[in-house]
């Protein structure tokens, strides 16, 4: 089984395929993963797998460790496209998650004002005002759903409280035409149960949400590294294509990673 964890608060930069040159901030623990989701493909493993450090960083270690990096950046790292929220688990957990994002929009206007600030969260806290505003303010709220269909979150994405997609998207509504949706499309099976969601029954109910949601960009993906669970399989950038093909048509800015 795979494992990567990410064994400091600012790590990278590393690059990436959807956000270019990005140096990662890790809020959750640095041994170990922490998350209200628990998906089959997660490259952090699964939640198991990261219970003996439950450690979170201060929000001064958080700003050292930030400042660290990006003060002469040019010097030591280079330029950076995003200073990105993901690490071991979801940032949002994180109890100073907004007051952390405000250091981390001061820093970044302080040394690398050309770069985004990015956050990639599972959406799960999205309505919960403090997080929602700090979400509004960066400039790439990165919110994953990976179905519309409850039953298939609960195999691929495994929330660890009781989800709903109606909350999901009532919880969007706010951020209509404002952030940026990410779906992982991926097939197999897993506890005895088949998922796909690139059926048609899938993708209907997924256009229904964006229609209700208006992204202003749709990153779709597969899998690209190891997962927990063997046997997974990548949808084709060709599948990508076909399911994006309406929403280019309807005007949706689409990025496909195969
Ligand atoms: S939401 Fe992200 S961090 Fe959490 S289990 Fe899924 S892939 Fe891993």
């Amino acid at each position: 089984m795979s494992t990567i964890l990410f064994n400091e608060i600012v790590f990278g930069p590393v690059k990436s395929r959807r956000l270019g040159v990005s140096l990662g901030v890790n809020l959750l623990p640095r041994f170990g993963k922490w998350c209200n989701f628990d998906c089959i493909y997660c490259e952090c493993g699964f939640n198991k797998d990261g219970k003996e450090d439950k450690k979170l960083p201060t929000i001064d270690e958080v700003w050292e460790a930030l400042a660290d990096k990006l003060k002469n950046h040019d010097q030591k790292i280079g330029r950076i496209d995003n200073i990105t929220f993901s690490g071991n688990g979801e940032p949002t957990l994180h109890p100073n998650f907004a007051e952390i994002i405000s250091i981390a929009l001061d820093l970044r206007d302080k040394f690398t004002k050309e770069a985004k600030v990015s956050v990639l969260t599972n959406g799960s806290r999205i309505g919960i005002k403090d997080v929602a505003d700090a979400l509004m303010k960066v400039d790439n709220a990165i919110i994953k759903i990976d179905s519309a269909i409850e039953s298939s979150v609960r195999i691929i994405d495994r929330p660890q409280f009781d989800y709903s997609i109606e909350n999901i998207i009532n919880n969007l509504i706010p951020f209509k035409g404002r952030f940026v949706l990410q779906t992982m499309f991926l097939k197999g099976s897993f506890g005895g149960e088949y998922f796909d969601n690139t059926t048609d029954e899938e993708v209907n109910a997924w256009y229904e949400v964006i229609k209700k949601t208006e992204p202003r960009e749709i990153m779709m993906y597969t899998i690209d590294r190891e997962t927990p669970v063997q046997g997974l399989e990548k949808v084709t950038t060709e599948q990508m294509n076909r399911i994006a093909a309406p929403l280019v048509e309807a005007g949706f800015k689409i990025t496909i990673s195969g």
